[in-house]
């Protein structure tokens, strides 16, 4: 029952083959089984589960149906929960419980998904290899000595190891697509403002974007229809309609443009991952795409742009974590500036610190031209060069990341060696495009994405090439030994 996705599962319900209520006790069963050689999950929430389950199986019984209906799914855990921990992988927030939910959160119940806990991440989503996470790390299950990726790396984790079909996600700076190149699963960062941020813990507001992690780019169909749409609480939300994603998934690629960026294959990338890429580009060419190099020159400015940028927003953003508003508070404070120092201290972990003294110095008096203002301009440099190939190809494609996934703590030591594993991911963020990364084949038995980014709101294109490409391939299908 576990290895079904989320487009078998709305099937076998719909045939009454089995209740939701049946299919949830399994997995909670596998999780408690399975995960704590993982640690994907930072609470469970079994009661919630049964009783989301048993309400999905009313109503259907009464006539009601829908792909999502009973489906069963898990949220990173800074999506808001209303009356259930919401700890953002930090101690900050580990007694925090959320007055009201996420809108995403929201729209997947009345969607009818059964929400089965919340998962682990790198501490306030800072990270790409889910080690920052005050609950420990995230282990991969394709290899239990290898880091899942992140910071969404216990959605991940979860999904790869067939505890459950599909869970929500953040990427900032590529956080839902790394890890799913990490871990084999399809993975997509919609579109900036194509779902709702309200409820979602903020980390860099400006690039912030929910999205599906899943096993296939049909279930991310699904998953993305329940999550995308206009919120009036969100004022980046956009107004825009939001299309059937999964009726976009029957179209040919026939004379489908792709530009494969010349910078994308220099030296720092896996020359192993770049042979996996090439093949899954004539994968493509074999089912009608046409292949175009294209330039994007200021990707190398990237990097620097965005861990100028993302730091400067946290650092904003979590001012409110003092021990008053929110968050941890230390013991005996003996005046003000005691309390803010020691529950801040005690509170963020190193990562996070580091982060917000980074973006705390961007952005004071004397620096912020010599480092924001010139951040803020590559990154519309950044846009530029996108909008310039989006002129002459319909997708560009890419590996997602430059390496498979590394050893548990052989980045600690370096966090800027870290940081530069993300260069293909964080210009998407920058320029507010949508991305998807899938699985393109192994290295020493560790998964390999391919990244597809698309124009402002063409999910659905991203999706249906994903498709056509899952269609002809079984990558995705392979399922790690153990799991
Ligand atoms: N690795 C990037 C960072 O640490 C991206 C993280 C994310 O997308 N949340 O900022």
């Amino acid at each position: 029952m576990h290895q079904m996705t989320l487009a078998e599962i709305a099937r076998g319900l719909a045939d009454k083959k089995f209740s939701s209520e049946e299919l949830t006790k399994v997995l909670l069963a596998r999780i408690t089984q399975l995960d704590p050689q993982l640690n994907s999950f930072i609470s469970l929430t079994e009661d919630l589960a049964i009783e989301q389950a048993k309400a999905a199986d009313t109503r259907r019984a009464n006539g009601e149906s829908g792909a999502l209906l009973g489906a069963p799914i898990a949220h990173k855990d800074l999506f808001c929960t209303q009356g259930i921990r919401t700890s953002c992988g930090s101690k900050m927030l580990d007694n925090f419980k959320a007055p009201y939910d996420a809108t995403v959160v929201a729209k997947l119940a009345a969607a009818g998904a059964v929400t089965l806990g919340k998962t682990n991440m790198d501490e306030f989503a800072m990270g790409s290899a889910n080690e920052s996470s005050w609950y420990g790390a995230v282990k991969n299950p394709w290899n239990l000595e290898h880091v899942p990726g992140g910071s969404s790396g216990g959605s991940a984790a979860a999904v790869a190891a067939r505890l459950l079909p599909a869970a929500t996600a953040t990427d900032t700076g590529g956080s839902i697509r790394q890890p799913a190149a990490f871990t084999n699963l399809t993975g997509l960062k919609p579109t900036y403002g194509r779902v709702s941020r309200w409820g979602m813990i903020a980390y860099a507001s400006s690039l912030d974007q929910g999205g599906p992690l899943a096993r296939t780019a049909e279930d991310c169909a699904i998953l993305l229809q329940g999550m995308a749409g206009f919120d009036p609480n969100d004022s980046t939300s956009i107004d825009e309609p939001v299309p059937d994603y999964s009726a976009s998934l029957g179209e040919s690629l026939q004379g489908l443009r792709i530009g494969v960026p010349k910078e994308y294959f220099s030296a720092g990338l896996d020359p192993r991952i770049a042979e996996l890429i090439q093949n899954s580009i004539q994968q493509l060419q074999k089912l009608g795409a046409v292949i175009k190099e294209i330039s994007l020159p200021n990707m190398q400015h990237a990097i620097p742009a965005y861990y100028v940028i993302a730091p400067a927003e946290a650092s904003s953003n979590l001012s409110r974590f003092d021990g008053v508003r929110f968050g941890h508070r230390c013991e005996n404070p003996e005046n003000l500036i005691d309390l803010y120092k020691r529950s801040r201290g005690e509170g963020f972990g190193a990562e996070v610190q580091r982060r917000i003294m980074v973006g705390a110095y961007a952005l004071s008096a004397g620096y912020y031209d010599a480092y924001y203002l010139k951040a803020q301009k590559i990154r519309r440099l950044v846009k530029n060069d996108f909008m310039a190939a989006f002129n002459e190809v319909d997708i560009i494609l890419g590996p997602t990341t430059p390496n498979p996934a590394w050893k548990l703590g052989a980045k600690n030591s370096d966090p800027v060696a870290a940081y530069l594993e993300d260069v293909y991911t964080i210009t998407a963020n920058l320029a507010g495009l949508p991305g998807l990364s899938m699985p393109a084949g192994f290295v020493d038995g560790l998964p390999v994405g391919v990244q597809l980014l698309a124009p402002y709101f063409q999910e659905g294109r991203l999706l249906n090439v994903a498709h056509q490409y899952q269609l002809n391939t079984d990558w995705h299908t392979r399922t790690p030994t153990g799991f």
